[in-house]
């Protein structure tokens, strides 16, 4: 039966980027044999001026019917005057709780043709990745009691309250062990077990379904040291398995290490599989319209979403060697530009990896 796939250009340069990705599904559908149907709605700043509100009920409709859907990027300038309740972002955050999607996967992968434009040494990071999987529904951002509140005093006081159930553990640190199976077969469970007792349960947890993979390797550390670890000596993660704070900031500092915001996606699945894939970047209004951006990031979303929401492994890799095969071929947008490299544009990018994925069928 055909997928269908909902998708969300959003806002900035979302438009331009997804407009390439969708090229490569249309592809994938036309010449591969991929079953695939394709709807597109309003999310973000765009639906806020079409609708007045940033997650149109439709679009969340659509969204809970589709077996997956590919976001570009929301908001901007234009949209942040308004209040923080009804900005773009909210959109986002609607979609993750309306469709329950408590896993977020984040690749760090250095494609070695990029070894030069990381921060950090080449041997450090030449050949990177890392696979964190970041809880994304519970945790201090949700737990309540939250707010701030005047003590008798008169001194305010801030409270946000971090809060786990068990099960919830369970099943993030699942999805880590099922991926590590298809990887290096490596778990390495991030936690502050030595302060909070939230997270003290976190590592029994992880050790109880670590019992259910005698095959998968587990280790535990905590977070302060794994953010040192990241920068001294990444290479050593296969996957990263953390709570929503603490998987938020890894994360960040992780796709740093590959130095190219533009070529890193990102999947939020549900308990089904069902997902959202959008690249890790956000809208980027300073080169919005001028058809620069790099469309990697989303392409290789779209990889994503093959592998984990529509069953098709091999369609995945090709689209992942088209990409690779495109860096070989020198050529480069702005943001990942090195001497001796052609320079091109967002649509011209979209076209090499499109011919690079009809070449190599
Ligand atoms: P950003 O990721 O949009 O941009 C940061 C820098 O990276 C900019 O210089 C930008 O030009 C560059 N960049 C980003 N994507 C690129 C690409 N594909 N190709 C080339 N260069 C790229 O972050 P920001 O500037 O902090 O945020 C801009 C807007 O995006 C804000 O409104 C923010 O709230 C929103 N945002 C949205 C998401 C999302 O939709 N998931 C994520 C982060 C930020």
């Amino acid at each position: 039966m055909s997928k269908n796939i909902l998708i969300l250009p959003g806002d900035g340069i979302g438009p331009e980027i997804v407009t390439e990705a969708v090229k490569v599904l249309a592809t994938l559908r036309d010449d591969f044999g991929l079953d695939i149907d394709m709807d597109e709605a309003l999310v973000g700043g765009a639906a806020i001026d079409a609708t007045g509100g940033p997650l149109p009920g439709a679009t969340l409709d659509l969204a809970k019917e589709a077996d997956a859907v590919l976001l570009g990027a929301v908001g901007g300038p234009k949209w942040e005057p308004l209040d923080i309740t009804i900005r773009p972002e909210k959109g986002l955050l609607g979609l993750r709780a309306g469709l329950g999607l408590f896993a977020n996967l984040r690749p760090a992968i250095l494609y070695p043709q990029l070894a030069d434009t990381s921060t950090l040494k080449p041997e450090v990071v030449s050949g990177l990745n890392i696979l964190i999987v970041r809880e994304l529904t519970g945790d201090i951002y949700f737990g309540q009691p939250r707010g701030v509140r005047v003590l008798e005093n008169g001194e305010r006081q801030g409270i946000n309250t971090m809060v786990y159930t068990e099960s919830e553990i369970r099943r993030i640190c699942r999805v880590a062990f099922d991926l590590a199976r298809t990887r290096h077969k490596r778990v390495c469970s991030v936690d502050k077990a030595n302060v909070l007792e939230c997270t003290e349960l976190w590592r029994q947890v992880a050790t109880e379904v670590a019992a259910e993979y005698p095959d998968v390797a587990l280790s535990h550390m905590y977070v302060d040291n794994a953010a040192m670890q990241l920068v001294r000596n990444p290479k050593q993660f296969d996957v990263m398995v953390t709570g929503n704070m603490f998987g938020d900031i890894l994360s960040d500092a992780a796709s740093m290490l590959t130095g190219s915001i533009g070529m890193l996606p990102s999947a939020s699945l549900d308990e089904h599989g069902k997902g959202m894939y959008e690249p890790i970047h956000g809208s980027a209004p300073d080169i919005a319209g001028q058809g620069v951006a790099n469309p990697l990031a989303t392409i290789l979303s779209v990889a994503m979403m093959l592998r984990y929401s529509l069953g098709d492994a091999g369609l995945a890799d090709r689209v992942e060697a088209a990409v690779s095969r495109v860096l070989d071929q020198g050529l480069r947008t702005p943001d990942i530009l090195s001497q001796g490299m052609q320079q091109v544009g967002t649509e011209a990018m979209g076209d090499a990896v499109i011919a690079a994925l009809v070449a190599g069928a």
